[in-house]
């Protein structure tokens, strides 16, 4: 019997085939600029409809100049992960199975996959098993939810129930921030009705780390509800602020410990390098991302609460929080700020599966091991400089002929446009300790040594050749 989704469902998956091996030998960067993608896209508002396969093969070609290479080898921009196949190929099937993870009844198998990702989650990142899980979009939203169930646990300490009597008048709450945080933790606070500008930043030191010390003299001179943020994972150092101590010294303060881990995180999973975090499973609360170092296709973020009350009690929609479902049957909306919602625990589930513990732990270490190579090989020709501490995957690095800082902002950003024009590989620019600087994050699946040592030959080539010019 052939049926209305047998073609587009087959050029789908011819398209994906093609463009996924073409992907190793492509500029990392598209071909199509914006008034070519716009001619590309655009046109009236369709009319009448089309044939499904028809919209797909316009949709392919309209699409494919303007994508970039984010899911190859040498792609080393941002933090970006390389969506898995069997990720891929599970969210193909999320998609094609229709499912809405909002409640249990609605896809019971969307639930429970959710539901034992959490422990597998748990597991990997050696947290407390009986924390919770939220399945959201990214880190962005896994700190917004931990935000949210830090507001209310901490209000609710002082009698002050947020849920039901909103913030208006309600005793203020301290928020105490490292200077360094990802700027999306304080959206996160604008979104949660704490104002940037309200915070508490505390000094980060030459890596971007939390300074304790400044953060004791400022939690001393405060009382009432406080919350305190923590990094795992600079996004540019990959550096660890101090978690196990900073954890301590909160909860002397009675304050609630929030960690955004959007990547970090993941040397938990790694016994080579899990000492860089050892001390973040003190903390109430973690954000981290399953589409960074996990490898899931996007979307995929994990809000972990260690307090499944104090987590439900800030999600849920219905006033049933403070039982999960019946039966030990955990219903995936309690967890989340939406309701009807992508399945995202089949990609997790499967990308867990493919890897196992061990593929995620020599993952992380290669990718480490890498990336000191990397610092390695640039850090051998003249006017190169690294300016981490390659603990991680993050390497930061800027270029000149001379200790002049203007100077070598312009160099590094004349190396990074060349770079990004010849396509060996693709990284971007960073500006950090108010410089210009090349950022590399080595955390794409695939990347072999061969990679690395290709991408140095070539950003070094780069190097000379701007000099000379
Ligand atoms: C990427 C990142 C975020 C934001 O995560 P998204 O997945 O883009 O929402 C937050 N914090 C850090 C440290 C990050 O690296």
């Amino acid at each position: 019997m052939s049926s209305d989704h047998q073609a587009p469902f087959q050029a789908a998956f011819q398209h994906a085939d093609r463009f996924r091996r073409s992907i190793q030998d492509r500029s990392p960067l598209p071909d199509g600029d914006f008034p070519s993608l716009m001619a590309a896209f655009d046109g009236p508002t369709p009319e009448v409809g089309s044939d499904s396969s028809t919209v797909i093969e316009s949709l392919v070609r309209a699409a494919e100049p303007g994508l970039m290479g984010t899911a190859g080898r040498r792609f080393f921009g941002w933090v970006i992960g390389a969506s898995h196949p069997a990720g891929v190929a599970a969210d193909w099937l999320t998609s094609a199975w229709g499912q809405n993870s909002g409640n249990y009844p609605v896809s019971p198998a969307a639930a429970v996959a959710e539901q034992v990702a959490t422990g597998w989650l748990l597991d990997l990142l050696r947290l407390p098993s009986e924390a919770s899980v939220g399945f959201v979009s990214g880190a962005t939203l896994a700190n917004f939810v931990g935000l949210v169930a830090a507001r209310g646990h901490v209000l609710r300490k002082v009698d002050w129930d947020v849920e039901a009597d909103g913030l208006f008048g309600a005793p203020p709450v301290a928020v105490f921030i490292g200077a360094e945080a990802h700027a999306t933790v304080f959206s996160s606070l604008r979104l949660m009705g704490f104002g940037d500008r309200r915070v508490i930043q505390v000094e980060s030191d030459g890596e971007g780390r939390m300074n304790l010390p400044n953060l004791a003299v400022a939690l001393n001179n405060h009382s009432g509800p406080a919350i305190v943020i923590a990094q795992a994972g600079h996004i540019n150092s990959g550096a660890f602020d101090p978690v196990g101590a900073i954890a301590d010294l909160a909860h002397e303060h009675e304050a609630w410990v929030h960690v955004d881990g959007a990547f970090g995180l993941w040397a938990r999973a790694c016994p080579s390098r899990a000492s860089l975090a050892e001390g973040v499973e003190k903390a109430d609360s973690w954000a981290t991302d399953g589409h960074k170092w996990l490898q899931t296709p996007y979307d995929s973020g994990y809000a972990i609460v260690r307090d499944p009350e104090a987590h439900r009690r800030a999600m849920t929609i219905a006033a049933s929080y403070l039982s999960s479902s019946s039966d030990g049957i955990r219903d995936p909306a309690q967890y989340v700020p939406e309701l009807s919602r992508r399945a995202r625990g089949f990609a997790t589930w499967a990308v867990i599966k493919a890897l196992g513990k061990q593929g995620i732990a020599s993952m992380v270490d290669r990718h480490c091991n890498l990336a000191r190579l990397f610092a390695r090989l640039l850090a051998e020709e003249p006017g190169v400089r690294i300016h981490n501490d390659v603990v991680l995957n993050q390497v930061v690095v800027s270029f000149g002929p001379s200790d002049s800082e203007e100077e070598r902002d312009h160099w590094t950003r004349e190396v990074i446009a060349a770079l990004q024009e010849d396509g060996t590989c693709f990284a971007a620019g960073t500006q950090w300790q108010e410089r210009w600087m090349l950022r590399l994050s080595v955390i794409s699946g695939p990347t072999t040594e061969a990679d690395i040592r290709a991408s140095a030959d070539a950003i070094i080539k780069i190097w000379r050749r701007v000099q000379d010019a």
